[in-house]
């Protein structure tokens, strides 16, 4: 199938309350040039000097997604123009997006990244670490950051009942945090989870955001 067609039969499947976020980190501009076709304009990359080459070279109107390991000292580079930063697991990055986010006189949104999967190699707080940073005076004095939501990653692997299980802790886990510290905010919404493999499940938890790369635009 084309990357068109492709786009288009997964936006059939999706009911409103979830958005299809085209990952289209290592593929060429051309693609991304199909897909737009299409009318969607959320596209994620994890690599910040991609990332930069790519908002350089295509329509002004994409909504740029960060979804890679954001090193403190290259958050300068996407500042001006990211829409949204999907995996913050520390304070100190988070101080650093909303000092740039300062500088360019704007608010950056972010997810929080959360640990749920069984691989100890992948990023992310637990719920107890982000707790103790939202109640942080230093997180309180943060006025060019906001919190959209949480974002996680399941374990990748074959059994349905483990992936099922992970999603689900990751929507109790927004849930807590939306009653205990974002009850007032109604940006507070966004379920970042489900990949090519496992978005189905994702949206079974309520997945609100859905990051697909290879269904998409092939292998890598
Ligand atoms: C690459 C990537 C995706 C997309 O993965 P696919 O399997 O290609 O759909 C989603 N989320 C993150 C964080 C990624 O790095």
């Amino acid at each position: 199938m084309s990357i068109q067609n492709t786009i288009q039969a997964i936006q059939s499947t999706l009911p409103p309350t979830a958005q299809l976020i085209a990952v289209s980190k290592t593929f060429p501009e051309s693609d991304i040039e199909q897909a737009y076709t299409t009318g969607i304009r959320d596209f994620a990359e994890n690599k910040v000097q991609e990332l930069t080459r790519k908002y350089e070279n295509l329509p002004k109107d994409i909504r740029w997604h960060f979804i890679g390991h954001l090193q403190t000292n290259k958050i300068k580079y996407i500042a001006s123009f990211v829409h949204l930063i999907h995996g913050v697991d520390s304070l100190k990055l988070l101080a650093a997006i909303n000092k740039e986010a300062a500088k360019n006189e704007r608010i950056i949104p972010c997810l929080l990244q959360f640990h749920i999967a069984q691989e100890d190699t992948k990023f992310g707080l637990s719920l107890p670490e982000a707790e103790e940073l939202l109640q942080s005076k230093e997180y309180n004095n943060l006025h060019n950051i906001e919190i959209h939501g949480v974002m996680g990653m399941a374990s990748y692997t074959n059994d349905e009942t483990q992936v099922s299980g992970e999603f689900q802790e990751l929507f109790d886990i927004f849930t807590s945090l939306q009653q205990k510290f974002f009850a007032d905010k109604a940006y507070f919404k966004e379920l970042s989870m489900g990949m090519s493999h496992d978005y189905r499940i994702a949206l079974q938890h309520g997945a609100t955001l859905l990051r697909i790369g290879s269904t998409i635009f092939g292998n890598r």
